[in-house]
């Protein structure tokens, strides 16, 4: 049969996606950071293959509809995998699941039982066991060729090191596991409350947070970053093994996390109630899942089904609709942060999106608000971002009255009415006026916070109130404030003014690390604070650090090193210096790497009565120890408190020592007693 001419403008059309499709793959998957919603992805990508399968002249193997992933252009060594590393095809309503299973039924000729997992919405890796040792770790990246990442896979709590001998028995000397790294919804929240803080870009959701924290050429970055890992797949599998249902089961036992949510489906009825089901109650986990993957479940047959250049025939993947909601807004805030960052957000008219209530939504900056052009009075189509940050996707326009106005950027800071300013090239707005009171609030928030003095009852509001009363104006003047300055606030009564003044007092001698990151020094985080304050041991020699030699401190790059030292020599940052000397605020000395327990790394678990998480890990840090977020062989002790979970059992099965608060506290009242565990763990698990 003659094949159909081809119209031009269909293949004007196909050249117009393709290209398309490359630039946001390449955004996508290269930088991590996507400028469309993976639907209107997903809409492009399907109109180009109906395209190509009405005109099969038009069909190329470089066609997006052919590939997977994208190439890796990292610096990070190439890996050829063993085995090819399929996307699944997908489907975005019952019905195209039904035409599956129908496909599936006339190639296999019967009805064969499908097993339904969770879609994780992170990153595919595939683990190399070389007799029984975690070899390498590689990324899918196009498929054929991934990135090696072995050292920032080894920092993943629960991916074993090593496997049991009865687990690798019967299997090649070689075989590969894999699975899909993921960011948990609250790492995520965390991770860009900090980047904010930082003035760093927000990672748009889960997905894109988990490929940026594991591509990391420093794997202490992606051991901060808390990522977790599910792993569905291994390649070849034992003999005995006949089904996906028992292959998961024997990789939980084998010490791989599996995700718990996983059902062999007898019918279709149970098929389309398990989809309905997670369609809603996937709100209620802790993770980001976009859909449900249906996999034939007797693995000969998926082996006969085989696979076409990019998607294996016996697997699909159900997408969940992102849950979209309309909603008004009301008004547009700008909020000032504590770089002075003069950010638009949108107070919505509230509405249930996802499992909460959302009023507020980001719009990050003037330019994203034009494109958009979002307006006051505007019916908008709103959805949270990786399940986490509301964002308005877009603006019914239909609906909008006549007499709106395009949203215009403020001249003036709405605070301190400073002129706000843009410099050329840059996407934010500043308020140049360090005296703003709405930077110094972020500014002695900043301060107070988590991961800075961390001094607790010291919220927003009663900061706030501070500043209007004029009792407090720097960071500095919380350590002067009486008891009955406090009491005179809504907030307090006689015995928690009392708290809050002692709080603070103890803050007094803070760990050098901890104070360094209160500076709120532009692009200091807590992990580069802890590089600075262990390379330069005191805040006198930070201080008369030039560019070069801060930019001389392995992990520190020269943007940073010149926010440091322009830092230390301005007006502000010399004025804030003195006024936390002169009240007596003076960091404890940071043995850091000359400590006597340079080279041991310990790991907290579960809750300890005496100390809070920050306390402890400051200790250890204070005599030169690491604190990891992660059980590896290389650790030298668990440190398990009440309530403690996964890390403890890691512990148990990589045979580290585990030790209970009591004698933590012993061995820091005593350092130099502490033996080179390290040594001691490597005879265990060699023996
Ligand atoms: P995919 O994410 O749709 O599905 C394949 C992947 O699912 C597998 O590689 C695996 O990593 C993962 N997966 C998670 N749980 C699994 C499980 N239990 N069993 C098997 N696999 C599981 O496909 P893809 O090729 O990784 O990416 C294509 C999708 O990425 C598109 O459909 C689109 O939504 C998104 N994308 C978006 C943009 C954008 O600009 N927004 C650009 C490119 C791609």
């Amino acid at each position: 049969m003659a094949e159909e001419p081809v119209p031009s403008s269909a293949r004007r059309r196909v050249t117009e996606l393709r290209e398309e499709l490359a630039h946001h793959n390449y955004l996508y998957y290269v930088l991590d950071s996507p400028e469309l919603a993976d639907a209107d992805y997903d809409a492009l990508f399907r109109e180009l293959q109906s395209l190509e399968e009405s005109y099969p002249r038009l069909r190329s193997k470089n066609s997006p509809t052919r590939m997977v992933g994208s190439q890796a252009l990292t610096p990070f060594r190439k890996v050829r995998h063993r085995v090819p590393m399929y996307s699944l095809q997908n489907a975005i309503s019952i019905e195209e699941v039904r035409a599956f299973r129908e496909r599936v039924r006339r190639l296999a000729g019967s009805d064969p039982a499908l097993g339904a997992e969770l879609k994780i919405d992170g990153l595919a890796v595939s683990l190399t066991y070389h007799h029984g040792e975690l070899e390498q770790g590689a990324t899918r990246g196009d498929g054929e060729v991934g990135e090696d990442i072995t050292a920032n896979i080894r920092t993943l709590e629960g991916i074993p090191a090593r496997l049991k001998p009865v687990t690798v028995k019967g299997l090649p000397e070689r075989f590969e596991v894999r699975g899909e790294v993921y960011m948990p919804h609250a790492v995520l929240a965390g991770l860009n409350r900090q980047r904010e803080g930082e003035g760093l870009p927000l990672y748009a959701n889960c997905r894109n947070a988990a490929a940026g924290s594991l591509r990391q050429m420093d794997w202490q970055v992606t051991a901060s970053r808390h990522l977790e890992a599910f792993f569905y797949a291994c390649d070849p599998h034992p003999r005995e093994i006949a089904g996906q249902s028992q292959l998961l089961d024997w990789l939980e036992k084998s010490g791989f996390p599996v995700n718990p949510h996983r059902q062999l489906l007898e019918s279709e009825d149970q098929m389309v109630e398990y989809l309905e089901h997670w369609r809603e109650a996937r709100h209620q986990l802790t993770y980001e899942t976009d859909g449900v993957v249906l996999k034939v479940d007797q693995l000969p047959l998926q082996q006969e089904l085989g696979a076409d250049s990019r998607r294996p025939r016996w697997a699909v993947a159900f997408k969940f609709p992102p849950e979209e909601r309309e909603t008004t807004v009301l008004s547009i805030d700008i909020s000032i942060g504590r770089t002075g960052v003069a950010t638009p957000v949108a107070n919505l008219a509230p509405v249930l999106v996802a499992g909460s209530t959302v009023e507020r939504a980001t719009l990050h900056n003037e330019d994203q608000v034009r494109a958009k052009d979002i307006r006051v009075g505007d019916r908008v189509i709103i959805r949270k971002a990786g399940e986490v940050i509301p964002e308005v996707v877009r603006v019914l326009t239909d609906s909008r009255s006549a007499d709106s106005k395009p949203f215009q950027m403020p001249t003036d800071c709405p605070v301190c009415g400073a002129s706000l300013v843009r410099e050329e090239g840059e996407a934010a707005t500043r308020c140049p006026n360090p005296l703003c009171p709405a930077q110094r609030l972020q500014r002695i928030l900043h301060f107070v916070s988590r991961g800075a003095l961390d001094i607790d009852r010291c919220g927003p509001a009663v900061l706030a109130e501070l500043l209007s009363r004029g009792m407090i104006e720097t960071p500095a003047d919380l350590f002067q404030l009486s008891r009955e300055q406090l009491e005179q606030l809504p907030q307090f009564g006689q015995r928690s003014a009392r708290q809050l003044i002692a709080a603070i007092g103890a803050r007094r001698q803070p760990a050098l690390a901890r104070l360094i990151y209160a500076l709120g020094i532009r692009h200091v985080g807590e992990r580069t604070a802890r590089l600075l304050a262990q390379h330069f041991g005191s805040l006198e020699t930070l201080r008369h650090a030039d560019v070069e030699s801060i930019t001389g401190v392995a992990g520190v790059g020269p943007i940073v090193g010149e926010a440091v030292a322009n830092f230390f020599a301005s007006p502000g940052g010399r004025e804030l210096l003195a006024r936390l000397a002169e009240v007596g605020v003076s960091p404890q000395a940071a043995l850091g790497s000359d400590g006597p327990w340079r080279g041991l790394t310990f790991v907290l678990t579960g809750i300890l009565t005496n100390w809070t998480r920050g306390a402890a890990e400051d200790a250890i840090r204070q005599l030169g120890g690491t604190a990891s977020s992660s059980v590896s062989r290389k650790t030298t002790a668990v440190i398990a408190g009440e309530a403690a979970g996964s890390k403890l059992q890691a512990a148990e099965r990589l045979g580290v020592e585990i030790i209970d608060e009591e004698e933590f506290a012993r061995r820091l009242a005593h350092p130099a007693d502490v033996a080179p565990v390290e040594q001691s763990n490597e005879a265990k698990s060699g023996s």
